[in-house]
């Protein structure tokens, strides 16, 4: 071991080696705490030829390989096992923007930049880099792309493997494929970059990637707005696509226990209507046309006040405040991305990331949260997400004073009974936090034999050690 641990050392030197057990702590458990690992080492290495140079060395010595980026993962991807035999491989020093071509609308990235210096670096080149999430503060693009994440903006511009182009990759066996291609169109046999996109690190390791980037929206308007159900939310945004001229960014719906929850734990955050409702939606809308001061013209906040008016009519809309500055419409974004973290000081909870087709939305809803009541009749049901891409965080608070053993007793009749559902509705038991550690079982139990059978096939063709994120999405 001693010999491993200067083999690594003369690869990264002191700077990119982490051995005491303080270092290591952040690396060894995730953002929700649910996994506390071990690892020989934390290896940060800071090129790409470095990441290569380890993996060979792991390769040779048989040493499993946990890659992680900004560790906010959901499912425990990135923790590694509590054996002790792997290593974390942190991608946190690889950190440069390497690109910006502001004429082809593209940017290159190494893997380890946080999500928010991308979007920082697109909107002083006065462009846009449209991945938006809660974390995004401290997950970086290689994560990002190797869960697929998804985030409040997936409607208008799909989800994160929609904004790349190419990629360079790391091998299980240490070699280096640089597929950093800024094709819009590369029909050339088998999609590897679509391969490892998703993967969660079980195929190999992304070192870079060119990222799509589009024009800097320059007319916002958010709109903070009480609906009394989730079928009248489906029929708002329904009509906003129409409404604002194809213009709807966002659109996320809040059932009302989880705003509390923002309002109880996370300090600045404030109420935007005065009355409480059952169920709330926040709605965006972006247009890249600029309104011309003084010249007499219709804004998208002017045209979202007139559709809101309307709706409101249809008794589709309770009650609604439209954001009059940005601090405004960041305030109300804060209750919706601060919903994970109320969530979690207020205690234990059961996450459920799922997805249904829109139209289907009110009817699963109906059905999972009588079936939630039923697993754990004072069960807090906590539902909120990006209702615009059928994705709902349908999650479960744990009664309250009630301890982590106690409530995780009811995690299989709970979680059962609402992917059950789910599936009946032709849906996905994971929408965009992807699989980890935590769903293996439930991808194996609700996908058909055939698919998990090739995607076993892939990770044994390419990964025949099985060292790249062992136990991570598949057992094989
Ligand atoms: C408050 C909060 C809000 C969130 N909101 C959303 C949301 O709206 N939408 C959404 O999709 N997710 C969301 N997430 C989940 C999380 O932020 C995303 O999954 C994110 O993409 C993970 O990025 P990361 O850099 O933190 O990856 P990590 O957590 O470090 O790793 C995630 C997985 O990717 C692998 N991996 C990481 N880097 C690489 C690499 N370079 N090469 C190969 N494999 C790699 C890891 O092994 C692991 O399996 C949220 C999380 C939090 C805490």
């Amino acid at each position: 071991m001693t010999d491993l641990i200067e083999r690594l050392r003369a690869i990264v030197s002191d700077k990119g080696l982490i051995l005491d057990e303080d270092g290591k702590h952040p690396y060894l458990t995730d953002w929700r705490e649910t996994y506390l690992g071990k690892a020989l080492a934390i290896v940060r290495p800071a090129t790409t030829e470095e990441v290569a140079a380890v993996v060979k060395l792991c390769a040779a010595e048989k040493v499993a390989i946990v890659p992680q980026g900004g560790n906010t993962g959901m499912m425990g991807g990135g923790t590694p096992h509590e054996d002790g035999h792997e290593i974390v491989l942190s991608l946190n020093r690889m950190n440069r923007i390497l690109d910006i071509d502001t004429i082809g609308y593209t940017m290159t990235v190494e893997a380890g930049v946080i999500l928010k210096t991308i979007q920082e670096t697109a909107a002083q080149h006065d462009r846009l880099f449209p991945l938006s999430l809660g974390a995004e503060g401290s997950c970086t693009i290689g994560g990002n792309l190797s869960t697929n994440a998804g985030g409040v903006q997936v409607l208008h511009y799909g989800n994160a493997r929609q904004l790349v182009l190419g990629i360079e990759v790391v091998t299980p066996q240490g070699e280096v494929w640089n597929g950093l291609r800024a094709l819009k169109k590369d029909n050339t046999g088998y999609d590897l970059r679509d391969l490892y996109l998703g993967a969660e690190g079980t195929l190999g390791i992304i070192t870079k990637a060119v990222l799509k980037l589009w024009p800097k929206p320059k007319d916002v308007a958010t709109a903070w707005i009480a609906v009394p159900s989730p079928e009248a939310a489906v029929e708002l945004l329904s009509g906003a696509h129409a409404a604002s001229e194809d213009n709807v960014t966002s659109c996320e719906l809040m059932a009302r226990q989880g705003i509390d929850f923002v309002l109880d734990h996370v300090p600045g955050s404030t109420d935007p209507l005065q009355e409480k409702y059952d169920w709330y939606v926040l709605l965006e809308w972006s247009s890249t046309r600029a309104r011309r001061p003084g010249a007499n013209e219709t804004g998208l906040a002017e045209k979202m006040e007139a559709y809101l008016g309307e709706a409101m009519e249809k008794g589709l809309v309770l009650d609604a405040a439209l954001a009059q500055n940005e601090s405004q419409a960041r305030a109300f974004w804060a209750i919706r991305e601060n919903h994970s973290e109320g969530q979690k000081r207020e205690g234990p909870s059961i996450k459920h990331d799922i997805s249904v087709s829109v139209s289907r939305i009110a009817d699963f809803m109906a059905e999972g949260l009588a079936a939630m009541k039923k697993a754990l009749p004072d069960c807090r049901p906590v539902v909120f997400g990006h209702v615009g891409d059928g994705n709902l965080h349908f999650n479960c608070q744990s009664p309250p004073g009630w301890n982590k053993t106690q409530f995780m007793a009811y995690h299989h009749a709970i979680s059962g009974a609402v992917y059950d559902l789910v599936v009946g509705h032709g849906g996905s038991i994971s929408a965009e936090h992807g699989i980890g550690r935590l769903k293996v079982e439930d991808l194996a139990h609700y996908r058909s034999k055939v698919e998990i059978d090739t995607m076993r096939t892939i990770k044994r063709a390419l990964d025949p050690q099985n060292l790249m994120n062992p136990g991570k999405i598949l057992q094989v």
